[in-house]
């Protein structure tokens, strides 16, 4: 029965990775999500339905548009990738009958799309930021939640106002934006859905996975930095492992 499960899961994931590269393309540029269908950003012409095939098509087309030959960039057959990949992580997580595999699924299926879009563009759509804070504190309603509705009012509100209260003493003391509006959005909404111990962790590794990119492929310290990408792609590792479930490895937790 998993097997079946597992097989769905993986189609379904692949067919809504397909989908995230149309918003990964379409949401920065302000283009429409729905129209026109699906066609090569460089020649224009539409991708007929045989050639749009999660992962086979990018394959066997070898990254290439079919028509002109430019390039499609790797990053379309990652994400088709991931999140199958991550969907049924979820699963085998949770188990398809728990609430937290709908709670932590949502999450990632918004994260997912961020990773990309603030990576290659520097921005984290509102349209994909501010709906998961509204979603994470209802679903808290909802019984077998492992976040109370209390917690994740007071976890979203304390690092709203620590978000924002960062971003302008550091407007304060490098008189540029260090921090932008969608992460303060960002962060809040994976507050409302981790609960308030999380968070410090998740800060944390994002902030030095970070630093560690940026020392090691960045250095100009003038240029834009991505932070969304590593608070998205923690809080994706952290609800695929469960982030109860990585208390109990911690000693004296
Ligand atoms: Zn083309």
């Amino acid at each position: 029965m998993s097997t079946v499960i597992i097989i769905l899961l993986a189609v379904l994931g692949a067919a809504l990775g397909s989908f995230f590269n149309v918003l990964i393309y379409r949401l920065p540029r302000k283009e429409s999500i729905v129209y026109p269908a699906s066609h090569c950003g460089e020649c224009g012409k539409a991708i007929p339905f045989y050639l749009n095939i999660p992962i086979l098509s990018y394959i066997m087309l070898r990254g290439k548009c079919k028509f002109c030959g430019a390039g499609i960039h790797w990053h379309h057959l990652l994400v088709e990738i991931i999140t199958p990949v991550v969907l049924v992580a979820l699963f085998l997580q949770y188990g398809l009958l728990n609430l937290l595999f709908l709670k932590y699924s949502i999450l990632c299926m918004f994260l997912i799309p961020i990773i990309f879009i603030d990576a290659f563009h520097q921005i984290i759509p509102h349209k994909l930021s501010i709906p998961l804070i509204p979603i994470g504190i209802l679903l808290t309603l909802i019984p077998g939640n492992d976040v109370t509705l209390v917690n994740s009012l007071v976890s979203a509100g304390i690092i709203f106002s620590f978000m924002l209260f960062i971003a302008y003493a550091y407007r304060l003391a490098r008189k540029v934006d260090g921090l932008g509006g969608g992460d303060i959005w960002l962060l809040t909404a994976i507050a409302a859905f981790f609960g308030l111990i999380s968070m410090p962790y998740v800060i944390l590794i994002s902030s030095l996975l970070g630093i560690v990119y940026f020392i090691a492929f960045v250095r100009d310290k003038d240029q834009g930095f991505a932070f969304g990408t590593f608070i998205s792609f923690t809080g994706v590792v952290w609800a695929v492992f469960g982030s109860s479930r990585i208390f109990d490895l911690i000693p004296f937790m």
